[in-house]
């Protein structure tokens, strides 16, 4: 998967950004502090798996899913403004930084960057896209993601430490943002272990949604 769905028409995917440490809850149950500035890693566009099957990887025993909004950008550009950001965004989506939480804590403890544990082949799950028109209420908009059918994720986007806007800015000062790009914008509280068997159930609620079945 190297494009995503939105409005009936295919966009080619460009950078992937991912935000950490972006829910103050989340942040607490990983036993970390929130940050000053947004903290931004990347995934190669390998990374992307629609919805349906996926799979782990074989070089860890501890992968968590980490439900989060996933923004598109239209219309890229250096130094956007937060207060005229969300004119850049296409639209959104709900997906998963999927993570290899046993190779993070080997890496964290080594100083080592992420790539590795949120890199992997199929470790950016995302929806289809929704138009950002038909959004009204950016900061109201909730997320759930449900495993075999019990709930283990809610989040509000207003609950965000830097708000979608501020995370335009950020990336755009110091990367460029491009057209196609996406924003993992972070997780709230309630990450955890995925296993083989497993069904995932994703909603942006009342816009779109989307299962894997991992196999
Ligand atoms: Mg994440």
């Amino acid at each position: 998967m190297t494009h995503v769905r939105i409005a009936g028409r295919d966009t080619r995917v460009s950078s992937i950004y991912c935000i950490g440490r972006n829910y103050a809850a989340h942040a607490a149950e990983m036993g970390s502090r929130v940050e000053a500035h947004p903290m931004v890693f990347l995934k190669p566009v390998t990374a992307l798996l629609a919805p349906g099957k996926a799979s782990l990887p074989s070089f860890s025993s501890d992968v968590h899913h980490e439900a989060e909004l996933v923004v598109l950008i239209g219309k890229g550009g250096v130094d956007i403004p937060a207060s005229s950001a969300l004119e850049h965004v296409a639209g959104y989506g709900i997906g998963v930084d999927l993570t290899a939480r046993d190779v993070q804590a080997e890496l964290k403890k080594k100083g080592h960057p992420w790539a590795l544990a949120k890199g992997f082949r199929g470790s950016a799950w995302l929806s289809e896209m929704v138009p950002a028109a038909s959004v009204s209420d950016l900061a109201a908009l909730e997320f759930n993601l449900d495993v075999n059918g019990v709930r283990r994720q809610h989040g509000v986007v207003r609950d965000m430490v830097f708000p979608v806007p501020e995370l335009i800015a950020y990336i755009s000062s110091v990367y460029g943002l491009a057209d196609g790009d996406l924003i993992y914008s972070g997780t709230p509280e309630g990450v955890g272990a995925l296993h083989l068997g497993d069904r995932v159930d994703l909603e942006l609620a009342g816009l779109v949604s989307a299962s894997w079945s991992i196999e």
